[in-house]
């Protein structure tokens, strides 16, 4: 059998990093705030009984560079490199004639949303949103896959509500069915190991099946099993599959939603595509995922495809040890083994290039955690000089989405310390610290 999300799970929890909740959670508010509280203690949250349905579920699995190193076996710094490596040969899925994900199947008007534990996540968003689904379908020319993660609001019992944009690949996929006057065939996987949830999160050139991605991220060919209503493959060893239809010149109003910069998007709601659910399948005893938008899970999601297309770029014209885009990715925080001085400046000259969105990038020393915001404020604090040390451009490219323009200026922090200075700016240490097992004093 391929991993799939229950055996990271597993891996979480003989790392301790998995929180069983017994109690029974409302879906609506409950969940994510317990959700939340489960985040705050750094561990995944896995919940066994949810009010009203009788899947369980699971959060946080991706909520810190731990469980992604865990993910990719190896240190939380080197998490970078190995997706890096990885990803430099795709390779293709391959089709298995079935999988756990067949074990219940209900077609037609057998189908029931109201089944899964769909979490209702801020106090403005209109109702319950799927949010760790990866959606599936195929250019209509070509015939290639797309894979991506789209939000989907739970309207009626075999409706859902998604945004899609005419900027990203599905929607322009949905744009040409939409011409030919033909609904848009889409399968919704749900419960997927973490590496198919990030090579959907991934911005790849148009034209490029993501299950490639995830295939080379697993050095296998990821296990697909076919749909049963609609001509898509999914993942074999997922815990959720939803099939369904976009039908053309249908737009419904979706959002306001609580969004992954913690504001809500849009404002006012748009006008979005609808899906027909046809069918669902399920394992029997179905572990259904959620991501809570814009928390660590989500960032990380985000973080990890951009922090490797910056420490490819910067590592080409410094000694890079370590490049962050958590907790928010438009804030970045490189660290480096600084050969002269100013070089900084160009680090952040060359991240600024590579990633568009970057807003802030603070470079700093080899000796500085740059996971630890703390320790990055700190160096920041005690190392920079904002007369020499600042890289401002103005009016460069920024997120697009800016109605405010506040998002296409930059700055470049120098924070590290000057160079043949070192016994001036060298951190104090404690010796034996790091060895102590306090469990041993108690
Ligand atoms: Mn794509």
């Amino acid at each position: 059998m391929q991993d799939d999300l229950r055996s990271f799970m597993e891996a979480l929890r003989r790392a301790d990093k998995l929180l069983l909740v017994n109690k029974e959670v409302d879906p609506k508010f409950e969940l994510a705030g317990v959700m939340q509280s489960v985040e705050r203690l750094g561990k995944a949250s896995f919940f066994k009984k949810i009010k009203g349905s009788a899947f369980n579920v699971v959060n946080n699995i991706l909520g810190s560079r731990e469980m992604l190193a865990i993910l990719f076996a190896t240190t939380p710094e080197r998490v970078v490199n190995e997706w890096v490596e990885r990803t430099t040969k795709i390779i293709e899925p391959t089709l298995v004639s079935s999988g756990p994900v067949k074990e219940v199947t209900k077609k037609g008007t057998q189908v029931d949303l109201r089944d899964l534990p769909i979490a209702t996540h801020s106090s403005k968003d209109p109702g319950p949103y799927i949010t760790a689904g990866i959606v599936v379908a195929k250019d209509p020319d070509t015939g290639i896959r797309n894979v991506s993660i789209n939000r989907l609001h739970y309207r009626e019992k075999s409706k859902l509500g998604i945004r899609m944009l005419r900027t990203q690949h599905l929607g322009q996929i949905y744009e040409k069915y939409e011409k030919r006057g033909k609904p848009m065939e889409i399968a919704v996987a749900i419960g997927n190991h973490p590496f198919e949830v990030l090579a959907a999160a991934t911005t790849v050139a148009y034209g490029i099946d993501e299950f490639t991605i995830s295939s080379a991220l697993r050095r296998e060919p990821l296990e697909l099993a076919k749909c049963e209503t609609v001509s898509l493959e999914v993942p074999a060893m997922a815990e959720v599959v939803l099939e369904g239809e976009v039908p053309p010149e249908v737009r419904e109003p979706e959002g306001t939603f609580g969004d992954f910069m913690q504001f809500y998007n849009p404002i006012p709601a748009d006008q979005s595509p609808v899906i027909y659910v046809k069918a669902i399948s399920h394992r029997k005893d179905p572990i259904y995922q959620s991501i809570q938008p814009s928390h660590l899970e989500d960032m990380h999601l985000l973080a990890l495809p951009r922090e490797a297309r910056v420490y490819e770029a910067v590592s080409k014209v410094a000694e890079v040890k370590a490049v962050c885009l958590v907790p928010m990715i438009f804030a970045c925080a490189i660290s480096i083994q600084k050969r002269f001085e100013g070089e900084p400046k160009n680090v952040a000259a060359a991240a600024f290039g590579a990633y568009p969105w970057l807003k802030y990038c603070v470079v700093v020393d080899h000796d500085v955690n740059v996971f630890d915001v703390n320790d990055v404020w700190w160096a920041m604090a005690t190392r920079s000089n904002p007369k020499a040390g600042l890289l401002l451009i103005e009016n460069g490219r920024g997120f697009p989405r800016d109605p405010f323009h506040i998002h296409q200026s930059k700055v470049g922090i120098d924070a590290t310390a000057p160079l043949n200075q070192w016994e001036h700016f060298e951190r104090k240490e404690i010796p034996g610290a790091a060895s102590i097992r306090l469990e041993d004093y108690l």
